[in-house]
């Protein structure tokens, strides 16, 4: 899908801080994180939601972000995490490219749902990347 954010994403198009790859699915930090350290993990080839996607990719990509997401809490010194996939603008999908949030969360963060316009300071982007990269086992 040429005009689509995430395959721009995997075809390297688009810059992002990837902290997991292999021949069907990445993970990568949100650019708008909701806490620190928000993952996001897709498969490479484009489907638009849950119904889209087939189940043995969708199965893949729950494998992805039960790997991911101890790395981000370790890495992020996290209490918890939310694992949410929003399908359809009514539930708050904005990418039309199937993904699981993997969001790490602090006891007593009281984060709401909903679009987060937190951005990273210079650098820290990469160096918060580096650290889940490390922790992934
Ligand atoms: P949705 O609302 O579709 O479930 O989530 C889409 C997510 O993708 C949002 O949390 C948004 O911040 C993130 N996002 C949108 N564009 C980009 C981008 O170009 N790079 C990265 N890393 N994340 C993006
Ligand atoms: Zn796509």
């Amino acid at each position: 899908m040429s005009n689509c954010v995430f395959c721009k994403i995997v075809n390297w198009e688009t810059p992002s801080q990837q902290v997991y790859e292999d021949d069907q699915f990445i993970a990568f930090l949100d650019i708008n994180p909701m806490n620190w350290g928000h993952t996001l993990v897709i498969p490479r080839g484009h489907y638009e939601n849950v119904l889209d996607v087939p189940e043995d990719i969708l199965a893949g990509m729950i494998k992805i972000a039960k790997k991911v997401a101890p790395a981000v809490v370790s890495a992020m010194k996290a209490d918890g995490f939310n694992i949410e996939i929003n399908n359809g603008r009514a539930a708050g999908q904005l990418v039309d490219h199937v993904h699981i949030h993997v969001i790490p969360r602090i006891q007593g963060d009281n984060l709401k749902s909903g679009p987060s316009r937190s951005r990273y300071a210079e650098g820290e982007m990469g160096a918060t990347a580096k650290k889940i990269k490390d922790a992934i086992k």
